[in-house]
């Protein structure tokens, strides 16, 4: 940059000295400087005008070279340019690519722009979705018409959720979508083929279904044997009295095993039966659990029932009955006789409604809080005799998520656990 400028006041210098000295010559010093600085206007004018040409050309030519500063502005100028296209070609090419990425993906991508109209996809969505090039603008509500994912376009939330849905394609094929929020307005939508998937989980939940029935009756006849020779009056087996308890004892925990994974196996694989849902009277309910409870005896925590919601839920009554008990009889379990337990039947903000059974025992570690829900997920108990299969959070899991509801566990070793079932206002019904 100085060495333009060295140039012009080089320049500069030259010629006023050279004009001052004609005019001092011809004695007429101030015309001279006059002439002088009017001709330097004049050029600065000229470049300006040509450097104003070159711009709203738009023209890449390296511009007329001119003189002093002006070589350098050009310079500049047209250095500027180069830079700009090199990186324009740059960004293309890198457009490009990352078409190219998206358009092999096995997984369907399409833009949608603010009114969730469609503004690019990949050739993954021509197949999952059925996608022409001439729905390039209209609302993909239009074209995939499943009420589900109409309703999951509405209330998609970051991409956190997903919703599967038939293929509208082709109805063998099931996908999994997502919904990913990016820029101010726009979104993506994901769709993955998890056919073979659901496939497999059947074939896994079939599977489990047939072994648990067939298992059924032989342990049926095993328990029934098991029992008459326990309650023989035979002296010749009574020194297989303890053994016979433990047989009795194991067969039973074999029985609730199958019992907890053919109605897990139930809840997974089947849509909720919408005859059987109703309006579920929860404090009815509630104080029924309760009551059977009562009947246990006292050698066990005191349970103490609070219904301050007259709320009634919109379900199925068994597997709402199953939850809520497998809960209760948890807290029981691992609190200690001097113990408490309460069931909180209670409205939250918004018309939704939650139960909370709480207890006083022995708590739970954080690390194995996320893990609870898993099938046979155990924590070592302190309270001894209180083996359980691991499968009831898992049911309450699943039957919650039949009902939209939520189970959150909260948890401190040493002071009582709190499960609660979290339902939405769309579930809830008051007379
Ligand atoms: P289980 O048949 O073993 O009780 P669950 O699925 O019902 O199976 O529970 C899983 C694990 O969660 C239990 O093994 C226990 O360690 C823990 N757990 C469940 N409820 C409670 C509770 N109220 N207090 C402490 N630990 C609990």
């Amino acid at each position: 940059m100085w060495h333009g400028w060295r140039r012009e006041l080089d320049w500069l210098a030259l010629y006023l000295s050279a004009v001052l000295t004609a005019g001092w010559l011809l004695n007429q010093v101030w015309a001279a400087l006059a002439v002088f600085v009017l001709g330097y206007l004049l050029r600065h004018l000229f470049s300006l005008h040509g450097l104003l040409k070159q711009l709203s050309s738009g023209s890449g030519d390296y511009p007329p070279s001119g003189s002093g500063v002006w070589d350098e502005i050009y310079y500049q100028f047209h250095q500027l340019r180069r830079r700009s296209k090199r990186r324009k070609k740059r960004l293309v090419r890198m457009v490009e690519r990352f078409r190219n990425a998206f358009a092999v993906l096995p997984d369907a991508i399409v833009i949608l722009g603010e009114d969730d109209e469609i503004q690019w996809y990949n050739a993954a969505a021509e197949n999952l979705l059925g996608l022409k090039k001439s729905d390039i603008g209209l609302l993909i509500a239009n074209l995939v018409r499943s009420p589900k994912f109409v309703e999951f376009l509405q209330t998609g939330d970051g991409g956190a959720h997903t919703v599967n849905i038939r293929s509208p394609n082709d109805p063998q094929l099931m996908l999994e979508i997502r919904l990913v929020p990016y820029d101010k307005d726009m979104r993506l939508v994901m769709a993955q083929d998890v056919s073979q998937l659901r496939f497999m989980e059947r074939v896994r939940s079939d599977f489990v279904a047939n072994v648990s029935h067939e298992l059924r009756t032989p342990l049926t006849v095993l328990k029934g044997y098991l029992e008459t020779l326990a309650d023989a009056d035979d002296p010749a087996l009574q020194r297989y009295g303890k053994a016979l308890t433990s047989m009795e004892e194991q067969a039973g925990r074999m029985q609730r095993l199958i019992d907890d994974l053919l109605s897990l196996t139930r809840l997974e694989s089947t849509t909720q039966n919408h005859q059987r849902l109703k309006q579920v009277d929860v404090a009815f309910l509630l104080r029924e659990i309760y009551d059977d409870v009562a009947r246990m005896g006292t050698e066990h925590a005191a349970v103490a029932l609070h219904l301050s919601s007259n709320a009634a839920l919109w379900g199925d009554e068994q597997e709402l009955r199953s939850a809520f008990s497998n809960l209760l009889v948890n807290a029981i379990k691992y609190t200690p006789a001097t113990g408490q337990v309460d069931l909180v039947w209670r409205d939250e903000e918004g018309g939704a409604v939650r139960l909370d059974v709480r207890d006083t025992g022995e708590g739970i570690a954080e690390q194995h809080i996320p893990r609870l829900t898993e099938r046979f997920y155990r924590v070592d108990s302190a309270v001894r005799g209180k083996v359980g299969v691991g499968l009831g959070l898992a049911i309450v899991k699943h039957v919650l998520l039949r009902h939209d509801a939520e189970l959150k566990i909260a948890s401190q070793v040493g002071q009582g656990s709190c499960f609660s079932c979290c339902f939405p206002a769309k579930r809830v019904v008051r007379d």
